[in-house]
């Protein structure tokens, strides 16, 4: 879809009115439910509001599109991306896209460096320095960071290319998806998630592994984009539909909430020790009142547990 295409199909998603319902809840379900191909992976229920802004701004096609739980909240991608399918779509270019998009792997910046920096220091305060498996771990930046530190690490990384160059580092890297990598049995003292959990097809499974691979007293950070929870979004309600369009279509399953991903957590028999809202990248805006209203959005996300990322700092219950 380009970007004329979203823009008319944003349009329409937004122009049915329902009688007696404000227009800023236009983008909200409009009361109608649907019975889901897939289970949700937290509570199990079928049923479900479809979210057609959102089903818009991600680039979904039919027969996907994204709904909201009825039963706890979640928002995810119906049907579900095949593991085959995702395999193909973290290729090379999904990387370039990546990086050019929004800086994550690459980080010219710096930005996403400096935050895991601070990331792992607290990691170290709680459990020492130790055995650390990374899911998703890309390229091996952290990975490479953490070593240096003294940490003994592993990562799992389904891209080949990307996997290829973290072993080219020397990283004990397997190149498969998470789902089906060979897990060890409470040995890690540190297991890192960043950005991946939205893109796993069931999420709480994940988590469950996640689960069986921390020492008793090991540690699991886990980040995900607050992504239509988070104050900018909510903002968007009265901005230009455009601004909210994805530029390249979402490869992400769930779009997570504070609310959701605590569940996710507890519901795979993980204890949350700390959770906040973060964003470590300002962005670039669209000219310099759309960089202005960011950053003053962004000035009172935090306080009020809206921002752009939610990190969850967790263990074994
Ligand atoms: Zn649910």
């Amino acid at each position: 879809m380009n970007r004329s295409e979203c823009d008319i199909a944003v349009k329409d998603s937004c122009s049915e009115r329902v009688p007696g319902r404000p227009r800023w809840q236009m983008w909200r379900s409009k009361g109608l439910t649907l019975r889901a191909s897939h289970p949700c992976p937290i509570c199990q229920e079928t049923e479900a509001e479809p979210r057609k802004l959102l089903t818009v701004v991600t680039h979904a096609r039919p027969p996907e599109q994204i709904v909201r739980c009825t039963g706890c909240g979640l928002v995810r991608r119906d049907p579900p991306m095949s593991l085959e399918r995702a395999a193909a779509v973290y290729n090379t270019t999904y990387y370039e896209q990546y990086e050019q998009s929004i800086g994550m792997t690459g980080d010219s910046k710096g930005e996403l460096r400096e935050h895991l920096r601070h990331r792992l220091q607290s990691v170290e305060r709680r459990v020492g320095v130790g055995r650390m498996l990374e899911g998703g771990c890309g390229k091996g930046i952290f990975l490479e960071y953490a070593r240096s530190r003294g940490w003994r690490t592993a990562g799992i990384e389904i891209s080949e290319s990307a996997g290829r160059e973290a072993r080219r580092k020397g990283l004990d890297v397997h190149i498969g998806p998470v789902e089906t990598a060979p897990s060890s049995h409470g040995e890690a003292d540190f297991v890192h998630m960043n950005h991946v959990l939205e893109h796993m097809i069931d999420p709480v499974s994940v988590l469950r592994r996640v689960r069986d691979c921390l020492a008793s007293s090991g540690v699991a950070v886990i980040e995900v984009p607050n992504e239509f929870d988070n104050l900018f979004f909510q903002c968007g309600r009265i901005l230009p539909r455009r601004v909210l369009v994805q530029p390249f279509p979402s490869t992400h399953q769930h779009f997570f909430s504070p609310a959701t991903l605590r569940r996710a957590l507890e519901q795979a028999g993980l204890r949350v020790d700390s959770y906040r809202t973060v964003r470590w990248r300002v962005g670039d805006g669209v000219g310099w009142l759309g960089r202005a209203i960011r950053q003053a959005v962004y000035m009172v996300e935090i306080p009020f547990g809206r921002a752009g990322n939610i990190e969850a700092f967790s263990g074994r219950r």
